[in-house]
């Protein structure tokens, strides 16, 4: 299949893209296109339309009313030297080339390859409490992210927010040593009002809660009943072995400054 058969809508708002998404069904939606490029160059996707969000006015970050939200089609450079642990996650996806060109959607919406694990910001948005508004079959969705990740086939993400408010965080992570910098698994957690989140990524095909951690404190409860995938980055045995030190490390860190 040639690139020129393929449908190509270019929508220039947010009501355009919706428009054009409609329940999805047939619909590739490319943000900044790290993932679905290559997929499409190397022939291995083969979609009919192609829904092109770079001009739809989904990109930026707010400040209003005491709510952070973050437009989807955001790159995910903007965040490195946001609200933490966020940045942190940010600062660890990839290299700067794709930072610049990768968005906060396509990140939420990245699926595990078989390689390597993908979503890095989806630990950091479970741990800051963040909701995704999203469009789709029966409307306007507004859900936490761990929600969303459970079910968001046929959805377009608008955006994130999470509430802007001093929080203590933290954030470990293992990675390949590697020009292009892939993480095998991350912890990240915070703090606020008495409140633990704590999230990990790099476990499974998408972020998970690590909520037996958020009620015990213990890192050693950790892995509970999951069981950490195998790829070629790392074994899932080490994986199992690497959580709860880096679940240690995440939650040793709360105790330091409060970032707001
Ligand atoms: C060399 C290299 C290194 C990488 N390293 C990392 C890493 O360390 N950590 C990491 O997390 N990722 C990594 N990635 C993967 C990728 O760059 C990121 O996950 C990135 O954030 C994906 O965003 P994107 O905008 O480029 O997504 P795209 O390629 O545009 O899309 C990815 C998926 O999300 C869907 N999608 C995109 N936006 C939306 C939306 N708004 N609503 C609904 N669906 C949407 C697409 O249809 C597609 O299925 C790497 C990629 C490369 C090429």
């Amino acid at each position: 299949m040639a690139l020129t058969d393929v449908n190509v809508v270019v929508p220039v708002s947010a009501d355009e893209a919706l428009a054009a998404f409609g329940d999805g069904t047939d619909v590739t939606v490319v943000a900044g296109g790290t993932i679905v490029m290559p997929e499409l160059i190397a022939g291995r996707l083969r979609p009919k339309r192609a829904l092109l969000l770079a001009r739809a006015g989904l990109d930026g970050i707010t400040r209003k009313g005491g709510t952070v939200t973050i437009g989807a089609a955001t790159p995910v450079s903007a965040l490195e030297d946001g609200d933490e642990p966020l940045a942190s996650a940010a600062r660890h996806v990839a290299d700067l080339e794709v930072r610049a060109q990768a968005t906060v959607g396509g990140n939420l919406c990245a699926e595990a390859s078989a390689d390597a694990p993908r979503g890095d910001l989806q630990a950091a948005l479970i741990a800051l409490g963040a909701t995704v508004r999203s469009g789709g079959k029966g409307g306007e969705r507004t859900e936490p992210v761990e929600d969303f990740l459970a079910n968001s086939a046929g959805r377009l993400v608008l955006d994130v927010s999470y509430e802007e408010a001093p929080r203590q965080t933290g954030y470990a992570s293992a990675w390949r040593p590697h020009a292009h910098h892939y993480t095998i698994l991350a912890v990240a957690a915070a703090k606020r009002d008495g409140e633990l989140r704590v999230a990990a990524t790099g476990l499974g095909p998408r972020a998970v809660r690590l909520t037996a951690v958020e009620q015990s404190g213990n890192a050693a409860d950790a892995l509970g009943g999951l069981e950490p995938r195998d790829d070629a980055l790392a074994s899932a045995w080490y994986r199992g072995q690497l959580l709860p030190r880096l679940v240690e490390r995440a939650l040793g860190m709360l105790d330091g400054a409060e970032h707001a």
